[in-house]
């Protein structure tokens, strides 16, 4: 089997990166959870999150979705470019605190055309990116319609969701500052974490994956920190890699556990 191709530098993460907003922020630390650090420092016996995470990118038709995915997964921006209907997601890696981890991003292929997303393509998100345009001030009004819409599936108490500005190039100086005023109000109400980004120039793109990446990360360490907590002494949570790349985690009892 062949080997994976090595990370792209701008995909490993030793620090955690900042928000974008303090205003509107899912939290503003300037550092990873220090029990996230400590577990993944003692790797060799240490417990370790899951491997991966869902994201779903959801909004209305036109928003900016697949140029914002396209931007970060292949860095090109192709005018009207569509995806064949069929392609699920896309598993983008990176290592965080010297751990494997991937992103799973959901693209809608063209459903929300229809308004009737499968409860597969919602079910078991860990992060929730809800697209806007920038220039398109309806556009923001149906954030919070999108979003209800993508938690029917999920629970609200682990999601973390991301509202983000697209297409901020386009936007003129005025129009940008009342949109902006408007979606870190909305992002208060919903609790989301704000972000403004052009998929025609980059701005943003890579920041605001790799913060994706981060707080799902960290998010799913102290998850799996808590639930071993209640495990008795001697299990061992590890990391293991399969020959193909895929993390997969793995449950160990120590043998002379009592
Ligand atoms: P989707 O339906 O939400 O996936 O939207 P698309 O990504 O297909 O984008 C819709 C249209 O907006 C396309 O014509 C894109 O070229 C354009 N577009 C997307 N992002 C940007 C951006 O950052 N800047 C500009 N100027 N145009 C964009």
């Amino acid at each position: 089997m062949s080997a994976l191709p090595p990370l792209k530098k701008d995909r490993t993460i030793a620090e955690l990166p900042q928000c974008f907003s303090r205003d509107a922020a899912l939290h503003t630390n300037e550092e990873f959870h220090s029990k996230v650090k400590t577990a993944c420092s003692a790797q060799r016996t240490g417990v370790v999150g899951f491997s991966f995470a869902k994201v779903i990118v959801v909004g209305d038709v036109a928003a900016g979705k697949t140029s914002l995915i396209n931007r970060f997964c292949r860095d090109s921006f192709v005018r009207n470019y569509k995806a064949t209907i069929g392609v699920d997601f896309e598993m983008e890696r990176f290592e965080v605190l010297g751990v494997p981890f991937s992103l799973q991003l959901w693209d809608t292929a063209g459903q929300e055309r229809f308004k009737c997303i499968a409860s597969t393509y919602y079910r078991g998100a860990q992060a929730i990116i809800v697209v806007f345009d920038l220039s398109n001030t309806a556009s923001l009004d149906h954030a919070r319609q999108w979003l209800e819409e993508s938690m029917e599936e999920n629970d609200p108490s682990s999601i973390l969701l991301f509202l983000v500005g697209a297409k901020k190039d386009l936007s003129s100086p005025s129009l940008l500052a009342q949109m902006e005023h408007d979606a870190i109000r909305l992002s208060g109400e919903i609790r989301a974490e704000y972000w403004a980004v052009s998929a025609l120039s980059g701005e943003g793109v890579r920041e605001l994956f790799a913060r994706v990446a981060s707080l799902t990360f960290e998010a799913n360490v102290l998850a799996e920190l808590e639930r071993s907590g209640s495990r008795r002494a001697g299990d061992i949570i590890r990391i293991t890699s399969t020959s193909d790349g895929e993390h997969v985690k793995s449950r160990r009892r120590a043998a002379d556990c009592c």
